[in-house]
């Protein structure tokens, strides 16, 4: 289901609600389960959706025993639809939001981001594309290619950043990986540069080989930021991906990708949860300047409908 289908579900659901003559328990009930189902159809986590029921119950509950009435009594539907919509909104915030205030880079000095995510997710792209970013900024920009896995990957890296007319670095015969990015930071460091954004292998025929090499780039090149990028097309697998990054790396903040194609808006939320790291960008489309900034609000809006 993609993200309007959800708000379409939710909205008729809560309509319901609203137009019900009597409001009860046994109607609320109803109506939080369409709900839950529509949210799972979009990807949310299974866990999340379970939560999110209790709460916004626990929520519409309290409100209804705040203002004296008797649990078995009709509540007034007006008030109970719009604290049931308000109470989904708010539980959905709080689902792509951690409460972590997203990492920022300090002028005047290096300001070291590392890229990790699997191959396909969007990862040499959106290096770019923050590249770009900070670039149009005014920030001195430049890019390490850390990934001699990938035939090609330094190519692709080299070719997006001459677009954009950012410096780069990386090799067509070195094979270790972390020697480059070693050596690219430091060259960059070394000419003042202010941002230097290092994109990493994203497969290897074992998940402990990619994570073990991604640990030894990190310990060569120290990152500030490491950014954990997520296909958002890839649902329920959402979850245990970001946890296994989580647990391998220290994930800073996220870019969610392909939220122009069929996203359901599930698998942000998932990737929130399991690093509990904010969403910084997402990614809208193949071009440079196909990123947008990430507000909770205006994303679980977008998601409603
Ligand atoms: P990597 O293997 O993680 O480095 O992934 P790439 O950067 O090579 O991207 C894989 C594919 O996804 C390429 O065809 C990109 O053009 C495409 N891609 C990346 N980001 C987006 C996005 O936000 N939207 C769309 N539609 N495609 C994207």
């Amino acid at each position: 289901m993609v993200l309007s289908e959800l708000g379409s579900r939710v909205n008729k659901a809560l309509r319901q609600l609203a137009d019900a003559p009597v409001v009860d328990e046994q109607l609320l009930d109803a109506i939080l389960r369409e709900i839950c189902a529509a949210l799972l159809a979009s990807d949310v986590n299974v866990k999340l959706v379970q939560n999110l029921r209790t709460n916004i119950k626990s929520v519409v509950n309290i409100r209804e025993l705040a203002a004296g009435i008797n649990k078995k009594r009709l509540i007034q539907k007006a008030g109970t639809a719009r604290a049931s919509m308000d109470a989904v909104m708010d539980e959905l915030c709080r689902l792509v939001d951690p409460g972590v205030e997203a990492w920022k880079p300090k002028k005047g000095r290096a300001n070291v981001i590392m890229f990790v995510g699997l191959q396909g997710s969007g990862k040499t792209t959106t290096c770019t594309k923050l590249a770009s970013h900070y670039h149009r900024k005014g920030w001195k920009t430049a890019l390490v290619c850390a990934d001699t896995f990938r035939a090609g990957a330094f190519d692709q890296l080299r070719q997006n950043a001459t677009k954009a007319r950012i410096p780069y670095y990386g090799s067509y015969s070195e094979s270790d990986p972390v020697q480059l990015a070693g050596e690219g930071v430091a060259k960059f460091k070394a000419e003042r540069f202010e941002i230097i954004i290092v994109d990493t292998s994203g497969r290897h025929k074992q998940e402990g080989e990619l994570f073990a090499e991604m640990q030894q780039i990190a310990g060569a090149v120290q990152p500030d930021n490491v950014i954990f990028v997520m296909d958002g097309t890839i649902g329920q697998a959402a979850d245990p991906q970001a946890r296994a990054f989580k647990e391998a790396i220290d994930v800073g903040s996220i870019i969610i990708t392909k939220m122009d194609g069929h996203a359901k808006g599930g698998g942000a939320i998932s990737a929130v949860a399991a690093t509990q790291s904010p969403i910084i960008f997402v990614g809208t489309g193949e071009h440079i300047h196909d990123l947008e900034r990430f507000a909770p609000r205006p994303f679980i809006s977008k998601m409603l409908g």
